[in-house]
């Protein structure tokens, strides 16, 4: 889909926030550890193109969830290494050689599989997964990793990671934490062929258990100013949110006691008020269920009322403003603030969702400070 570009609806992405916080995050982790800027999904929804030109310089090495992604960032003439975080589809090999793609290998299943259709993995770079405990992908059984590390060699694979992800590291109890960490470094230990790099960290486990980094962090929503945990957790630092979601009123009445509004006709005026239209809608990602939250009107908090249609929502306001008047979805407008995490509690999700929801009707303009 084309972006919407005439309409005022719009994220702002401020690139110098994700820089900022790069280098927030730098001057709090050991010398020497190698940054890994998770790029997957647009950039958490932020644009992925402009997200990695800004931060190449500033990271080791950018992550993705699949090759696609991968090869978006080489057409963008991004140089850097990059690893797909996810399984790839077999096929997908000779792409990864000819591209300078990291695969990650997770399972004997799968090295069978690409084993049988190419025996040689000559220039082929791999990082090994372990599954400590989020049971999702990766190696569980020490023997089988063992054997697995021996074919990947003997096909001539660099195998240069091993790594694994964390469940809980956003959360207050430590426990799950403490076994998945004690799980991977001794899978780690006993691996007869020891990878160059061995990285564990997210962004939550960069922030709350900063101890446990091993040779590399990869660095995902703390990167793009959210709290991994929502606000369950403090941060330990100040970061920077780097997305503003925009708008303006393209319409505003005042309607009479007894008026319905929207689909459904969910809601009736009491009294005499000020209604204001904004085009932004569930297809932007702006869900059916932001209705009765709020957005910001110089400064205001303004309840969504009525349905949230697929284009355009409707808001109560304290008194008529003209056409074109700023509406705040996500980020500040004078004194207030709505946060990703505020619109990610409405909804009963996380504010990873929130960002990476919003598609690609709305346009992304950046800032660079
Ligand atoms: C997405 C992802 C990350 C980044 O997670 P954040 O919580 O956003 O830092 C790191 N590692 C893996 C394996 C992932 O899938």
């Amino acid at each position: 889909m084309k972006a919407s570009l005439h309409r005022p609806t719009r994220a702002i992405i401020d690139l110098g926030a994700i820089c900022f916080n790069v280098e927030q995050i730098s001057r709090h982790i050991p010398k020497g550890v190698k940054k890994f800027a998770v790029v997957k999904a647009n950039a958490y929804g932020h644009g992925v193109i402009a997200v990695a030109k800004s931060l190449q310089d500033k990271v080791d090495a950018f992550c993705v969830s699949n090759i696609d992604e991968a090869l978006e960032l080489r057409e963008a003439a991004i140089e850097l290494p990059i690893l797909i975080l996810g399984v790839s589809a077999v096929e997908s090999i000779p792409l990864a050689i000819e591209h300078r793609i990291t695969l990650t290998v997770a399972s004997k299943e799968w090295l069978a599989l690409a084993l049988a259709t190419y025996p040689d993995l000559t220039g082929l770079t791999v990082h090994i997964k372990i599954d400590s405990g989020m049971g999702r992908i990766g190696f569980r059984d020490l023997s089988v990793l063992n054997e697995s590390l021996t074919k990947l060699q003997a096909a001539g694979a660099d195998i240069e990671g091993v790594f694994t992800h964390f469940a809980t590291a956003d959360e207050k109890e430590v426990d799950h934490f403490e076994q998945q960490l004690h799980q991977f470094r001794s899978f780690v230990e006993k691996m007869e062929i020891r990878p160059r790099l061995v990285h564990a960290s997210n962004s939550a486990t960069t922030l709350w258990h900063s101890d446990t980094i091993m040779q590399a962090v990869r660095l995902g929503d703390v990167m793009y100013g959210l709290n991994p945990s929502g606000s369950v957790l403090e941060l330990p630092y100040e970061i920077k949110p780097a997305l503003r979601l925009e708008s303006e009123l393209v319409h505003v009445k005042e309607i009479e006691p007894g008026s319905k509004v929207g689909y459904g006709a969910t809601y009736e005026a009491k009294e005499k008020e000020f209604i204001g239209t904004v085009p932004i809608g569930y297809a932007d990602g702006w869900t059916r269920d932001m209705q009765g939250f709020s957005v910001l009107v110089d400064g205001q908090f303004c309840p969504i009322v009525g349905r949230v249609s697929m284009d355009q929502i409707t808001i109560h306001l304290p008194k008529s403003y003209p056409l074109g008047t700023p509406v705040v979805l996500i980020g500040r407008s004078g004194a207030s603030e709505i946060s990703a995490t505020d619109v990610a509690e409405q909804r009963g999700t996380i504010n990873y969702e929130v960002v990476c929801l919003l598609s690609d009707r709305v346009p992304r303009d950046y800032k660079a400070d």
